[in-house]
């Protein structure tokens, strides 16, 4: 062996001085083949108030051979650090921390750190939140995709799993909640303790966190066998009363997804913490769960639905400890794994849960929607997508990996039936407990279990973008059908042809049932059999019981019949699903806005099934506001107002008079709807049964505020003093960034852009408030402004702030000129190609507004 290393050892660390920030695909393949064992034991120390906090941490871990090792670590300092007993200098470069082959040996190592890391009220994976109700403090960590590396040094890739025992040295009054149970705490000097955590099964960095503070369990006397749940000291009381069925459903979802899977709950135990102003719905992290404050205790009075909604997301969170915690994807462009599986599965929970509630309907009302809209424009990606480093990945997170995924799951389900379903899942499972796998190992669990092939299928579904239309054509003769043929074609234009799996419904009137038959095909047309010599249909609707995915428009003669017929349509699921194909043809210019506005109209007030009344006063709302012109809109508003009144104070169902006082709200604009508003807030008028909560009146003051109403000062000044809590000062802020007049806009926008300390959930929830649908000529000069930020945007903020903060500044446009600005913006050379397909995906919405008003002038 010669001891002339140097030259190489120069090379070596030539090679990684040119590793980029983040991580790459490559060094992240290359550090998984040589790393494994991995354990973490890292102590952190944290003193309220401080920018930053202090940790020490011991990393061990085995080497296939002696080589130099990058380890991850940014935005903080190490002061000290020894490799296998050597000290030795560490200064991050570009976010990795290289530990150089001479110190290093085949076998196992052990590296100590001391280090610093930064603690924000924003910005930062480490988040301090100030109660602004008892003035304590709470602090949480959230790492999802690759930020564990801002907390302290690490491999931070999915991939690598590691063991983690956690120590944390915090004031003595506060409660901290971990992966695991804390297995003691002892006094630490000075009103502090330290606590110590027993040691995790291997989990990934971004699963890894902790949260402490004045938390408080919310205690269940007598009933057993509950998942924890804690909560900040201010809301205690309020949890008590309100949150104990999110255990309930956690405990019976436990029940049926360890059998469902034949897997048992894989980590020791499991805890969900409530968090103030969290960004995200809920984050799986292994056996702790953190939600949404929010999204559990609800800041309006809650309907039916709202409750359902937050079963669905503990049930989510919870199918994330068997998909994503236990069995990982092994790199974020399989994110779809566990988010498909997540939202899918959670229906399927909550249906065998809750059996009565017609949960598919749901999933079609509030999953498909969202998936649709972004598949439709050139912004789309296929459900796997390529992230070469995973400082990317954030990109990854939106509706075709939340809403496309689970759609395309719930076709795959159709297609292989349920028990073939069932047990691809347990053997894919299986297979790879406690480690990671890729969608090729899924599709090949399938195949094995069902017998069937399914490259073709994968491929199409996984792997391209966009969605088909699906067209379907029928004639009769002698009373009888003697043609009927489905059709396709690639929505963006692309020539792909999909393999489809759906259900044909050939409908009658009211007293006659109607006839179902099963069409598969992947070629451009297809005839079918099945239908032919039966009854010639009222109308025909191709994608019945919503099993397949894709644009299902009515044909010209079937639309007619289901615009004459859709209020005698008994069954709600039906209904729904032609409600939404009359809404894709508006979205498509193919139907009149004012059409749907006064079908709406005529049949809304009739409408008993919430959700359905939710979306599609939703879509009359979008077609008032931005598909007319405003002598149109005019003409419908007061009759609108008038309905809303009317069935808020005398709808039978109390979840359908909280429904019609939010319509109420969102449509409201003559001075006699504004009266409404005012009367509501004074307590003159009265939503029979219904106590309405801050967010609820704040809801109607912003709307005051954003309509220019004359008295709208003094309702805000008189609100702010009803409600002085830390929620009120947040909603303060979100109301008056609707206050339709220059000076407003510019300092919010320098506050968006320019203020660290303002908390992101107030900037996130005011976007809208600020962009108002009447408002356009105002926000107008912050387009060009709010685009050029995006890259800012992308590095600093949170995973979905991004998509939030687009479409509010896009939306709040209608105009040509508006959409030139945009078409402008994207032809820039070097624009990010990731933020390209974003932009596009946002201006979708724009596009069809210009061209459905170009279509029908009116
Ligand atoms: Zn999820």
């Amino acid at each position: 062996m010669f001891l002339r290393l140097s030259p190489l050892l120069l090379i070596a660390t030539l090679a990684f001085a040119a590793v980029p920030p983040g991580v790459p695909r490559d060094l992240a393949r290359q550090r998984a083949a040589e790393i494994s064992s991995l354990r973490y034991h890292v102590s952190f120390v944290l003193a309220p108030h401080a920018a930053t906090i202090a940790g020490h941490e011991e990393l061990s871990f085995t080497l296939q051979s002696a080589q130099p090792v990058l380890l991850d670590y940014r935005d903080g300092t190490v002061q000290r650090m020894t490799v296998n007993g050597a000290e030795m200098a560490a200064v991050p470069e570009s976010g990795h921390l290289e530990l150089p082959a001479n110190k290093l040996r085949a076998g196992e190592n052990t590296v100590i750190f001391d280090f610093t890391s930064a603690v924000a009220p924003a910005g930062k994976p480490i988040t301090r939140y100030q109660d602004k109700d008892d003035g304590s403090e709470y602090i949480y960590t959230l790492f999802v995709p690759m930020d564990a590396s801002m907390a302290f040094p690490c491999f931070d890739q999915p991939d690598l799993k590691g063991r983690f025992r956690l120590e944390i040295t915090a004031p003595q009054d506060w409660t901290i909640i971990s992966n695991t149970e804390a297995t003691g705490s002892e006094p630490a000097g000075a009103g502090q303790a330290r606590t110590v955590f027993g040691e995790t099964r291997p989990i990934s960095t971004y699963l890894f966190a902790f949260a402490a503070g004045p938390f408080r369990k919310v205690e269940r006397p007598g009933v057993l066998d509950l998942p924890g749940l804690y909560v900040r000291k201010s809301k205690w009381k309020r949890a008590e009363n309100e949150a104990t069925e999110v255990q309930q459903i956690a405990k019976q979802g436990m029940a049926y997804l360890s059998s469902y899977f034949a897997q048992p709950f894989p980590f020791p135990k499991y805890d969900m913490v409530l968090i103030p102003g969290f960004p995200y719905g809920g984050m799986e992290h292994a056996g702790a769960t953190f939600l949404r404050e929010e999204s559990v205790l609800f800041r309006t009075a809650p309907t039916h639905s709202d409750l359902l909604g937050r079963d669905l997301l503990v049930l989510h969170e919870l199918t994330h400890q068997w998909f994503g915690d236990l069995t990982t994807m092994r790199w974020f462009d399989d994110l779809w794994l566990k988010e498909g599986f997540a939202q899918y599965m959670a229906y399927q929970a909550l249906d065998a849960l809750k059996p009565t509630e017609n949960i598919w309907k749901r999933f079609y009302l509030s999953i498909k929607p969202a998936a649709y809209e972004i598949d439709a424009t050139q912004g789309t990606t296929p459900i796997y997508q390529d992230i070469p480093n995973l400082k990317d990945a954030k990109s990854a997170y939106g509706a075709i990996v939340y809403s496309k995924a689970p759609g395309m799951l719930k076709q795959l389900a159709y297609v292989l039936g349920a028990e073939n379903f069932r047990d691809g899942l347990r053997l894919y499972l299986k297979e790879h407990l406690y480690g990671n796998a890729e969608w090729s190992d899924l599709v090949h669990a399938f195949e094995r279990v069902s017998g069937q092939k399914l490259d073709r299928w994968a491929d199409m579904w996984i792997r391209h973008r966009g969605m088909p239309q699906v067209d379907a054509s029928w004639s009769c003769r002698d009373g009888q059908i003697d043609q009927f043929s489905l059709a396709q074609h690639d929505v963006l234009g692309g020539g792909n042809l999909w393999p489809i799996a759906t259900e044909v419904l050939l409908a009658y009137d009211g007293t006659t049932p109607g006839l179902r038959f099963r069409a598969s095909f992947d070629t451009a047309s297809a005839s079918f059999r099945q239908p032919l010599g039966q009854p010639c249909p009222l109308y025909v609707f191709a994608n019945d019981q919503d099993y397949a995915y894709g644009r299902f428009l009515l044909d010209p003669r079937s639309r007619q019949a289901v615009v004459r017929q859709l209020g005698n349509v008994r069954d709600v699921f039906l209904r729904a699903m032609l409600w939404g194909s009359l809404w894709e043809s508006v979205r498509v210019a193919q139907m009149e806005p004012r059409r749907y506005i006064s079908l709406a109209r005529d049949l809304l007030p009739q409408e008993r099934d919430e959700l359905l009344l939710r979306s599609t006063a939703a879509h009359a709302l979008t077609a008032l506001h931005r598909y007319v012109n405003s002598s149109a809109r005019g003409e419908f508003v007061p009759a609108f107002e008038r309905m809303a009144d009317d069935r808020m104070l005398h709808s039978t169902q109390k979840d359908l008079r909280i429904l019609w006082f939010r319509i109420l709200g969102a449509v409201v604009e003559t001075p006699a709807g504004r009266g409404y508003l005012r009367d509501l807030l004074d307590g003159k008028l009265l939503v029979p049964g219904v106590e309405l909560r801050q967010l609820d009146r704040w809801n109607l003051v912003t709307a005051l505020i954003a309509l220019n109403d004359p008295q709208a000062d003094a309702v805000f000044r008189a609100e702010q003093q009803r409600d002085p809590t830390g929620d009120g000062l947040k909603y303060a802020y979100i109301a008056a960034a609707a206050r339709p007049e220059a000076k407003t806009k510019k300092t919010y926008f320098g506050d968006y852009l320019h203020d660290p300390s303002r908390p992101e959930d107030w900037i996130e929830e005011s976007l809208d408030a600020f962009n108002y649908w009447n408002q356009p000529e105002l926000t107008a000069p912050y387009l060009k402004p709010a685009l050029e930020a995006l890259a800012q945007i992308k590095r600093e903020r949170k995973i979905f702030f991004l998509v939030d903060w687009l479409d509010a500044f896009i939306r709040g446009q209608q105009s040509a000129a508006a959409q030139a600005q945009v078409h402008d913006f994207l032809r820039a050379p070097d624009l990010d190609p990731d933020l390209r397909l974003k932009i596009l995906q946002a201006v979708d919405e724009l596009d069809r507004t210009v061209k459905i008003r170009q279509t029908f002038p009116q």
